[in-house]
């Protein structure tokens, strides 16, 4: 398993992590034994906005004994407490499930408390407003909430509430559907949706991503908004390509969907899920390089990704990355211009024109 780290919390993280949308309807020694075996196989970063409340017993009783050892979101928004999950703004109703919460998942901290689900500024006043957002504060303050997460679906509003309070860790919905304006959660532009994505990377925020496979629509042909079917590794592959992303939320029903995602990466390297040749409305989405290195190997020795990432933080004013892209040994300058990761990469970045771009910034 690989561990990506939180810079604002410290916290390492498995590149998978497990949300809870489908486990409540799981027999309890099934969802049991599923919790444990991601556990055991690595996993160690779960989300706990479930689709129901049955969910919440199945953790206490899998990693109670472990609790200290893995992290958990948990969503000041999400009410559970008459069984199916209800969406809420109102103070009462969020602490009384957030009592009820922990007492089932046999914790008393929340690793990352959430403001939940914020697509609306409206809400967001709201939340204020009710008074929800200063509880989770003074919860922080008492040192039962470690962290705190927003999450949401929508970037403009995301990218208020960040400039508005201090956020470590964000949920966003993700995947090449929605980055292609199609789904039912498509919510913003593909610019729009990447600029917060670049934004978090540049501040450390953590992006834990929700619906990488769209809810398992991606994965079905005659489902997917994008015509065609893509398989589980290529949407995760395309979330952790992303900048800024520390891990996907997989939502699992068994413990065989979790053996299957923990052995998701095992195999040859697939095809990314976009290529050059693809459909004219993944044009909106090209042409921006996310670091993924799938253009590689570089006949120059260039770390590619690597250099894009200085070159896009030290024009947002990113004194250290631009000092790293200093001390590396092969530079920009190094390209020779050949050409063949123009041909190889699947968002048509035109790398060599770039390349050129950035040695005349750093001049070197
Ligand atoms: S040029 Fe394309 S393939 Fe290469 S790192 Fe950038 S986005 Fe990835
Ligand atoms: S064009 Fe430059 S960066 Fe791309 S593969 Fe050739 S030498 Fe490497």
């Amino acid at each position: 398993m690989e561990y990506r780290l939180n810079r604002r919390t410290g916290d390492s993280l498995s590149v998978i992590g497990i949300g809870s949308a489908y486990l409540g309807k799981a027999e309890r020694d099934e969802g049991v034994r599923a919790l444990r075996a991601a556990f055991e196989g690595g996993i160690n970063f779960f989300d706990l906005a479930a689709g129901d409340g049955r969910a919440f017993p199945l953790w206490g009783e899998a990693l109670g004994d472990v609790r200290d050892r893995v992290r958990y979101q948990i969503h000041f928004g999400a009410d559970y407490t008459h069984g199916a999950y209800a969406w809420t703004l109102e103070k009462d109703a969020v602490l009384r499930s957030v009592d009820w919460q922990l007492s089932r998942l046999r914790t008393d901290t929340i690793d990352y408390g959430f403001i939940h689900c914020q697509d609306e500024l409206s809400d967001w006043e709201a939340y204020r407003k009710n008074g929800v957002y200063a509880c989770l504060l003074h919860l922080k303050e008492e040192g039962v909430v470690r962290h705190i997460g927003l999450s949401s679906h929508t970037p403009a509003v995301a990218g208020r509430i960040l400039d508005e309070v201090p956020v470590d860790q964000l949920m966003f919905s993700l995947n090449p559907a929605y980055d292609r304006g199609r789904g039912e959660f498509a919510n913003g532009s593909a610019d729009e949706r990447g600029a917060l994505c670049r934004r978090c990377a540049r501040e450390g925020i953590g992006i834990s991503v929700m619906k990488p496979s769209s809810g398992g629509q991606l994965l079905s042909a005659a489902q997917s908004p994008l015509g065609r079917a893509l398989t589980a590794r290529q949407c995760l592959r395309y979330a952790l390509d992303t900048p800024g992303v520390l891990t996907a939320m997989c939502g699992v029903r068994n413990a065989a969907d979790v053996h299957a995602l923990l052995h998701v990466f095992d195999g040859p390297e697939e095809e990314p899920a976009f290529t050059p040749g693809d459909s004219p409305e993944s044009a909106q989405a090209a042409e921006r390089c996310v670091y993924c290195n799938h253009c590689q190997p570089c006949l120059a020795g260039l770390d590619i990704g690597l250099i894009n990432k200085c070159y896009d933080l030290a024009r947002a004013g990113d004194g250290m990355a631009a000092e790293h892209y200093r001390q590396l040994s092969r530079t920009a300058k190094n390209c020779t211009g050949c050409g063949h990761c123009d041909k190889r990469c699947p968002f048509r970045v035109r790398q060599s024109a770039r390349m050129a771009e950035i040695a005349r910034y750093f001049g070197k």
